[in-house]
C-alpha cells in the first residue's frame, strides 16, 4: 500500500508542528515545502544556526502530503546511479544515514536487501554494467547470481540472471517526516501547516511571503516546493531553467493470500535511457506488498486520479517548448507507459517477467505518486539533484527519487549552500 499519513497521524501532526507563535511574523529564514527536502533543510539549518529564527511553510494541512507521502518507501543503496554525481553520493551516504536515523528515533525500518532480475539475454551485460556501477559507488556485499542462486532468496522469481543487492532497505518516510517536524520545533524552529506561499514581494532587503495564513517577513528563502518549485522560482522573480512536469506512477496492492510470492523487492534492469526504474515489487514496512510503479504523464501536478486535469497545469506544458521536445524525444516510452496504466493485463505482463505466478485477479488497485521531473529546454529530463540561487534565495530545482532515502545529506548540502549564500555564521 502507498504510504499515506492517517487520521491520527493529521492530530499528532497538528499538535506537534505548530510550533511557538510568533507574534511579529518575521524570521529570519523561511523554507517553503514540508515535503521530506524541505523539512530535512529546515533540521540542518537550526542545528547549525540555532540562534536563527526559522520558519517552514507548508501548505497542505499536514507535512509529507505529496512525494513525500506517496512514494515506494525504499532505502535505496545508490547502485543506479551515475558515478561522480550527486545522486550516488548522496544516496550511498544518504542510505547509511537514514537507516541510523530510524534505529536512533526508533522508526520503523527494514533491510530486505533487492534482487535485480535480468529477463532476456540482452539485459545480462546490462546487469553486469550495473554491478560494476555499484561497486565503484561503493555499495558493499553485491552479488551476481545464477537463477538457481536467486531462487534461494526468492522463489518464486523468473529470470536468468540475478544482482543481490543486500543493503537496500524499506521504511515509511510519511513517519520519517513527521520526526524531522517534531526535531525542528524542539530546536526552536516553527512549522506553520495550511499556509500557502501566493505571492512573494521584495521589500529591500526583506521579502514578505504572502500566504493563505497570513504574510511573514523574512530575510532569506529557500524553495523545496517540490511540484510546485518551478512557480516558486517565478514568483520570487527568478526564470527556472527547467519546467516540472508530473509523472504519476500507479501502484497495484498483491491479495493477502498471494504476498508470500515476494520475500524483499525484486526490480527489473532498468532502460538507462530513462531515469525510471520500470514495475518493480515491493514489500512494505508496516505489510503488503506493492506492485509499480508506473511513469505516466499526469495532466495535473497533483493529480492522483487518471481523470485529474488542470487547465493551467497542461497549458503550461503545451506552452514550454522543452516539453515538445521532450514528447518527440520519449513518445514511445511514454504511449507504452500509458498503454500499461489503462490496460491492466500489460501491467501484470510486465509484473510476470519478474514473478511469473502473478495473475491479473492477485492485484488490486492502490493509489499513485505524482513525481516531480524537471524537464529542460531541450527536451532532456533532469537527471541529477539541482539546485540554483537567486538573491537571498535558494531553489531545489530537481530531487526526484532518490531524495528521500538521500534526504539527510541534501538538508545537510543546502543548508551548507545557504552558509555561504546568505553569509550566515
Ligand atoms: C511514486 C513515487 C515513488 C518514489 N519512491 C521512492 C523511494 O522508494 N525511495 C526514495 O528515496 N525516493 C522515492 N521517491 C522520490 C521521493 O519521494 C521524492 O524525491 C521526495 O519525496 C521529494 O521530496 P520534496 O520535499 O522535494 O517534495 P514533496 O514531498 O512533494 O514536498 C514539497 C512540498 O511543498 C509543498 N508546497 C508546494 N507548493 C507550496 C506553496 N505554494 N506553499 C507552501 N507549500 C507548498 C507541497 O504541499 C509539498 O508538501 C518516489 C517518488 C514518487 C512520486
Amino acid at each position: 500500500m502507498v504510504t499515506r499519513p492517517c487520521a491520527c497521524l493529521d492530530v499528532f501532526v497538528y499538535l506537534v508542528v505548530a510550533g511557538p507563535s510568533m507574534p511579529d511574523q518575521q524570521y529570519d529564514i523561511v523554507v517553503i515545502g514540508g515535503g521530506i527536502v524541505g523539512l530535512s533543510t529546515a533540521l540542518h539549518v537550526i542545528r547549525r544556526f540555532p540562534r536563527l529564527r526559522l520558519l517552514l511553510v507548508e501548505k497542505e494541512a499536514g507535512v509529507a502530503r505529496h512525494q513525500s507521502g506517496h512514494n515506494s518507501g525504499v532505502i535505496h543503496s545508490g547502485i543506479y546511479y551515475q558515478p561522480g554525481s550527486l545522486k550516488a553520493r548522496l544516496c550511498v551516504e544518504g542510505a547509511a544515514a537514514m537507516v541510523a536515523f530510524c534505529r536512533e528515533h526508533n522508526l520503523p525500518y527494514q533491510i530486505c536487501g533487492k534482487l535485480i532480475v535480468a529477463t532476456s539475454n540482452d539485459e545480462i551485460s546490462r546487469l553486469q554494467s550495473l554491478f560494476e556501477r555499484g561497486q565503484t559507488n561503493g555499495i558493499a556485499g553485491l552479488k551476481m547470481l545464477s537463477a538457481e542462486q536467486f531462487r534461494e532468496l526468492e522463489p518464486h522469481c523468473g529470470g536468468i540472471r540475478g544482482l543481490h543487492v543486500p543493503s537496500t532497505g524499506i521504511t515509511d518516510y510519511a513517519t520519517v517526516c513527521n520526526k524531522y517536524a517534531e526535531l525542528i520545533v524542539a530546536q526552536g524552529g516553527s512549522v506553520r501547516t495550511g499556509a500557502e506561499v501566493k505571492k512573494i514581494v521584495v521589500h529591500g532587503e526583506t521579502r514578505v511571503i504572502e500566504t493563505s495564513a497570513g504574510p511573514f517577513q523574512t530575510r532569506y528563502l529557500i524553495n523545496c516546493a517540490g511540484l510546485q518549485s518551478d512557480r516558486i522560482s517565478q514568483m520570487a522573480g527568478r526564470e527556472p531553467d527547467v519546467m516540472i512536469v508530473p509523472f504519476r506512477g500507479e501502484y497495484y496492492d498483491l491479495v493477502p493470500e498471494r504476498r508470500h510470492l515476494v520475500r524483499g523487492l525484486i526490480y527489473p534492469v532498468p532502460d538507462p535511457r530513462f531515469p525510471f526504474l520500470g514495475v518493480h515489487l515491493t514489500r512494505r514496512i508496516h505489510g503488503g506488498v506493492d506492485a509499480g510503479p508506473n511513469a505516466v504523464l499526469a495532466f495535473k501536478r497533483e493529480g492522483y486520479r487518471r481523470a485529474n486535469l488542470s487547465v493551467r497545469d497542461v497549458a503550461g506544458m503545451l506552452a514550454y517548448p522543452g516539453f515538445w521536445r521532450m514528447a518527440a524525444k520519449y513518445g514511445r516510452f511514454g504511449a507504452a507507459e500509458f498503454y500499461r496504466s489503462v490496460n491492466k493485463a500489460a501491467f501484470v505482463g510486465a509484473l510476470q517477467k519478474l514473478v511469473p505466478e502473478i495473475a491479473d485477479c492477485d492485484l488490486i488497485s492502490d493509489g499513485s505518486g505524482v513525481r516531480a521531473q524537471a524537464v529542460g529546454r531541450d527536451g532532456s529530463l533532469v537527471d541529477d539533484f539541482q539546485f540554483g540561487r537567486s538573491q537571498n534565495i535558494l531553489h531545489v530545482c530537481n530531487v526526484p527519487s532518490p531524495a528521500a532515502t538521500a534526504s539527510l545529506p541534501i538538508g545537510r548540502e543546502i543548508a551548507r549552500m545557504a552558509q555561504e549564500a546568505f553569509g550566515l555564521g
